[in-house]
């Protein structure tokens, strides 16, 4: 048996007691997750998100990137839409997590080695520390000029090791 088998077993496990066929498409948390791929660190798991709970985005560490930042104006614009026009106020939580790949991106050997093999320059993924990221990223949501500065950006880290998150940077408006 395959994995994909596996996944699709568990589906029909999912499917048999499913009700939720008329679910909003508005996150019921108001919220936007920015997370990493990383297998551990899944939102839904590490943070009890229930199915419709909130928007999850995740690329290599986390990180805002020019299209996480795409995703989030574009996404800003469909949610007013759908909330009748009205500004909504989304709360964009950024969660980094401990031994994540992104920190091996400071090793400037791998660094190279990425960009001759892969021809991609990781350079702006690298993690050196993650608070200094997680301010780093708040700071490029801020200052990108498609990104409403009504939106409610915070921090967290996920410590891999013990399950918990540790809040970095408390909910503020962007503005
Ligand atoms: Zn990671």
């Amino acid at each position: 048996m395959s994995n994909t088998d596996t996944l699709l077993d568990r589906n029909a496990n999912f499917a048999a007691r499913f009700s939720d066929g008329d679910m909003p498409v508005f996150p019921k948390l108001n919220t936007m997750i920015i997370a990493c791929i990383d297998a551990r660190v899944d939102p839904a798991h590490v943070l009890g998100l229930d199915l419709g709970d909130a928007v999850v985005i995740r690329n290599t560490g986390g990180r805002v990137t020019p299209a996480v930042i795409e995703e989030i104006s574009a996404l800003s614009v469909l949610i007013n839409q759908i909330n009748g026009g009205k500004d909504t106020p989304l709360e964009v939580v950024l969660l980094q997590h401990t031994q994540c790949g992104a920190e091996r991106y400071a090793d400037p050997n791998l660094r190279a080695a990425i960009q001759s093999q892969a021809g991609i320059d990781v350079t702006p993924l690298a993690i050196h520390n993650h608070d200094q990221s997680l301010k780093d990223d708040l700071e490029t949501l801020r200052i990108a000029t498609a990104v409403p500065n009504y939106l409610v950006a915070s921090a967290m880290l996920y410590d891999v090791k013990t399950g918990s998150v540790t809040e970095i940077v408390a909910p503020a408006p962007l503005g």
